[in-house]
């Protein structure tokens, strides 16, 4: 079963949804499977963004994300990449649709709640980026009997 990667980012934290954020994902179905709280560095952000080290908000978007420590996880589910990037919406939050944890909870392009991978390949090398092996716990709970068909698991 699909892991995947979360960031529930400093305004997040800031602004006291980080239960909010969490809630959303164990209602759904998924299993937290990795979870602390950590202090971003200017190094870990170069890679984990390295996509947008030459845009000019780059500045900007490191300080955002060092303003405060800010909580990691890994969820497991039946395509977790593609579900949680469903549920996260677009990358700007006044974009993003409603019912979405963007379009619900947010303003701003930068100050977007959440970080969530982009593809399974992105959440494996993200979660190794975050995690210590010995941090993921990778259990099967009983719930999966009801929120699954035998086919589906
Ligand atoms: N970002 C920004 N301005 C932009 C585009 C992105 O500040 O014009 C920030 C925003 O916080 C976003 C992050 O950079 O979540 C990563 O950008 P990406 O394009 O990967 O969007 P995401 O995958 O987070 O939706
Ligand atoms: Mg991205």
């Amino acid at each position: 079963m699909e892991q995947t990667f979360i960031i529930l980012k400093p305004s997040t934290i800031t602004r006291g949804l980080a239960g909010d954020v969490l809630t959303r994902f164990e209602r759904k179905g998924f299993i937290i499977t990795g979870l602390k709280m950590m202090q971003l560095s200017e190094e870990i952000l170069r890679e984990h963004y390295a996509h947008l080290v030459d845009r000019p908000f780059f500045p900007d978007l490191v300080h955002s994300m060092m303003r405060t420590p800010v909580i990691v996880a890994v969820v497991k589910g039946v395509d977790a990449v593609a579900v949680v990037r469903a549920m996260t919406g677009a990358t700007n939050c006044r974009k993003a649709a409603p019912g979405t944890i963007r379009g619900d909870f947010g303003m701003s392009g930068q100050e977007n709640i959440i970080h969530a991978s982009d593809s399974p390949e992105n959440a494996e090398i993200e979660i190794k980026r975050f995690f210590k092996p010995d941090e993921i716990f990778d259990y099967k709970p009983l719930t999966f009997a009801a929120l699954y068909a035998p086919d589906e698991l």
